[in-house]
């Protein structure tokens, strides 16, 4: 008897799958600095190829032909380059015969159609025998360039409804490019990026509340939050190191509209939240007074104001 697992079923499973996989490499830290055999035990890679799907593999069973699950980014080739959170990767032109190379292509594709996550390797930064893993999404290809467009993530994003997936071998090709619903997350996770980029561009990547400079410990906070319409122009946003993010958005401290101070919730102070400016006006740029006055005046700020006295 053929049993056949219907191709929706065996995205869902293999998304799963690649979740709990990434789940396990991030939680524990180690995604990064792997040897070669760790990599071959978590069944991420094996062999010569740039581009990897494991045809022995229990999950490969049923799936709707070669879905690809990790790319090969040795940096040896100066085009498939890391920019950011930007990955562009050059189609595979081998001396193999050219059914090798044009199955390897396919398969990305319909990672890409499947809306399913891709592992990437790249050479550890300070051993290149050792590999990091990163996670990515093609988020776009391009025939004549050959080249995918790869955006790097942090997280494996949900998996596109039923609807949005294709549900036959015939579909896939019909169904070309990422589901809507996880091209838009990507293009979220880009926007997010993009706006901490422009935040620091127009203030510095030192955070508005203290003396961190380092862009990793950096985020672009939104002074009208997201939730609320607010955009993502730097003039609504400020650089704040982790700590000083969270205590902005739990308002433990509030700053004045024109940036001229800073109060603080009672139970905090300057010292024990450990913020070492009276106000804004060391930043070589001004955030919008409106967006500043908007959150100082939203329900939210409201009520958590009312609640310190
Ligand atoms: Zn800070």
């Amino acid at each position: 008897m053929i049993f056949f697992v219907g191709i929706i079923d065996w995205t869902t499973g293999e998304h799963a799958r690649r979740l709990d996989l990434w789940s396990r490499l991030s939680a524990e830290g180690d995604a990064s600095g792997l040897a070669p055999d760790a990599v071959r035990a978590l069944g991420l890679y094996r062999g010569q190829a740039g581009i990897f799907f494991d045809g022995q593999a229990d999950w490969a069973r049923d799936a709707p032909g070669r879905v690809a699950l990790t790319l090969l980014n040795t940096g040896k080739t100066y085009a498939d380059s890391i920019v950011g959170d930007r990955l562009e990767y050059h189609y595979p032109s081998t001396n193999r015969p050219p059914a090798f190379d044009r199955n390897e292509i396919e398969s990305v594709k319909r990672a890409q159609s499947l809306g399913l996550p891709l592992f990437v390797l790249v050479n550890n930064a300070y051993k290149a025998a050792l590999k990091d893993v990163r996670l990515g999404y093609v988020d776009t290809y391009d025939d004549d360039a050959e080249a995918f467009f790869i955006t790097l993530v942090d997280a494996v994003l949900p998996l596109a409804a039923a609807e949005q997936l294709p549900e036959t071998e015939d579909d896939i090709e019909l169904f070309g490019g990422l589901p809507k619903q996880t091209l838009r997350l990507v293009q979220q996770r880009n926007q997010q990026r993009r706006f901490k980029t422009d935040v620091l561009i127009r203030y510095g990547s030192q955070c508005a509340l203290c003396d961190i400079d380092v862009p990793r410990l950096i985020q672009g906070a939104h002074l009208i939050p997201k939730s609320i319409g607010g955009a993502d122009h730097a003039q609504n946003g400020l650089p704040l190191c982790l700590n000083h993010h969270t205590a902005f958005d739990a308002f433990l401290l509030v700053i004045e509209t024109d940036g001229s101070g800073i109060t603080y919730a009672p139970g905090v102070s300057k010292e024990s939240l450990r913020v070492t400016r009276d106000d804004l006006t060391h930043l070589r740029a001004a955030p919008s007074k409106r967006a500043l006055r908007q959150y100082n005046s939203s329900p939210a700020a409201k009520a958590a104001r009312a609640a310190w006295v």
